[in-house]
């Protein structure tokens, strides 16, 4: 643990708690409210985040985003029907099952796409190859906002998608786990990419924002929130303390620091994109839209990076190479200590110095 660093580049869930959210976790703190989201703090969390999309939508807050999508998607499908998703999508890749499991058996169909993102084509072509009773039925279409190699879906992507998968009858998920990195790069407002281009539920995200825990899963769709509450309970996902979860909400939105965190973060990542830029041999791997740098680094400046400068980030994530993640906490410095570092050992690997 010594040589750990304060901050890494892991991922934005290494991050600790922001103080808006701290803040009103504290203030939560007072005294007795009543249990399971019948307090003050969960109603004022759900007012805000209805100002927030200009929408009256149904609000549940759980702890994680898995859980969220999960549950999301369990309530869009029946289990003879099928999700859509990108061969990356979380909850494809990193969800052990779990939307598989609580919709009792629904099929993902993968599809592929640049960047991480879902063309409206992949989908026609998935919707089209079968309509025989053999094949699970295509029911919806999940997406992720920002995706999982830091791109985004401009509002008219999304517009796109939304009338291909609505003319077939198809739903729409969008997996928010990092919506603010993408409504902070879109610089739209929160409606311009959910309801108004056709999102029947998102799950928003929350714990790599800034906070302790949890995520709300919000429908704009209501009649799919039909009994989700029972879903909710079912799955472990009912929090008694509820105000715990949801007042974090209320300092983040209240504050704005769910946007300036998204902001600062996304910064952060062009910071780093930037400093990398001009390195001979260094290769992105997707353009930097959200809080993430992907780039292809050779394997001992990556050992090197690890074992003798301390740094932590993933490698397993999205089409292989390295993740860079920034969260709301990354600092000027910590960047671009970072890049020097990388630029060492760039040069050091040039020079064959580097075994
Ligand atoms: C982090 C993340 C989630 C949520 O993961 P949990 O660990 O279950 O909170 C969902 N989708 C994406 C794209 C993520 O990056």
């Amino acid at each position: 643990m010594s040589n750990e660093r304060p901050r890494n580049f892991a991922s934005d869930n290494y991050s600790g708690i922001c103080p808006e959210a701290w803040q009103s976790m504290q203030e939560a703190n007072a005294g007795h409210e009543p249990a399971y989201g019948e307090d003050r703090w969960t109603h004022r969390a759900t007012d805000l985040l209805r100002e927030v999309f200009e929408f009256e939508c149904d609000i549940f807050f759980t702890f994680n985003g898995t859980s969220a999508n999960a549950l999301a998607l369990a309530s869009l499908c029946q289990s003879y029907h099928s999700i859509i998703c990108h061969e990356l999508a979380h909850v494809e890749t990193d969800e052990c099952g779990s939307p598989e499991f609580f919709s009792n058996g629904t099929k993902i169909l993968l599809v592929n796409g640049e960047h991480g993102r879902v063309p409206p084509e992949a989908v026609v072509k998935t919707v089209n190859a079968r309509d025989d009773i053999h094949f699970p039925k295509p029911k919806v279409l999940s997406i992720t906002q920002a995706t999982e190699v830091g791109t985004v879906y401009k509002p008219a992507d999304l517009d796109a998608l939304s009338e291909t998968v609505r003319r077939r009858g198809l739903k729409m998920h969008m997996d928010g786990a990092r919506f603010a990195n993408a409504v902070a790069t879109l610089n739209v407002s929160p409606k311009e990419i959910t309801w108004k281009v056709g999102v029947d539920v998102l799950c928003l995200g929350g714990t790599k924002n800034g906070l302790a825990v949890g995520e709300a899963v919000i429908f704009f769709n209501k009649d799919l929130a039909d009994e989700f509450g029972y879903r909710c309970k079912q799955a472990g996902q009912l929090a008694s303390k509820m105000r715990f979860l949801a007042a974090p909400w209320v300092g983040m939105i209240e504050s704005e620091a769910w946007l300036n965190n998204a902001r600062h973060a996304n910064a952060r990542a062009l910071q780093l994109q930037n400093e990398l830029k001009d390195i001979d041999g260094i290769e992105f791997l997707a353009p930097v839209e959200a809080n993430a740098v992907f780039v292809e680094l050779p394997a001992e400046v990556i050992k090197a990076l690890r074992e003798e400068r301390y740094w932590r980030f993933y490698t397993f994530i999205g089409e292989g190479g390295c993740r860079f993640m920034c969260s709301w906490d990354t600092t000027e410095d910590d960047v671009a200590e970072l890049a020097k570092d990388i630029k060492e050992l760039m040069a050091l690997k040039a020079n064959h110095k580097l075994i």
